[in-house]
């Protein structure tokens, strides 16, 4: 699961990081820092409250990172004797 962040929605209110502190960084006047965040495996519970605390909806879950992986090794190998 990863977290789109995005910042031009940021107002600062610091409530993601109320919620969840580990993941949601904020710069020193309380905006959250730019980039998406990759979310553990025993954190997502914690990291989907914190984004639907978000009032301005500056973050956004993405449930189907882990959806997309197409594995090249599946691929059909061709010219081999
Ligand atoms: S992402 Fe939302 S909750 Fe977090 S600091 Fe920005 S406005 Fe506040």
């Amino acid at each position: 699961m990863r977290i789109i962040v995005h910042n031009a929605k940021c107002q600062g209110h610091a409530r993601c990081w109320a919620q969840a502190p580990d993941i949601f960084k904020l710069d020193d006047n309380g905006y959250i820092l730019p980039g998406d965040i990759q979310v553990a495996e025993g954190e997502q519970l914690l990291a989907s409250q914190g984004a639907r605390s978000c009032p301005e909806r500056a973050l956004e879950v993405d449930r189907t990172s882990a959806a997309r992986f197409e594995p090249a090794a599946m691929q059909p190998r061709t010219g081999e004797a």
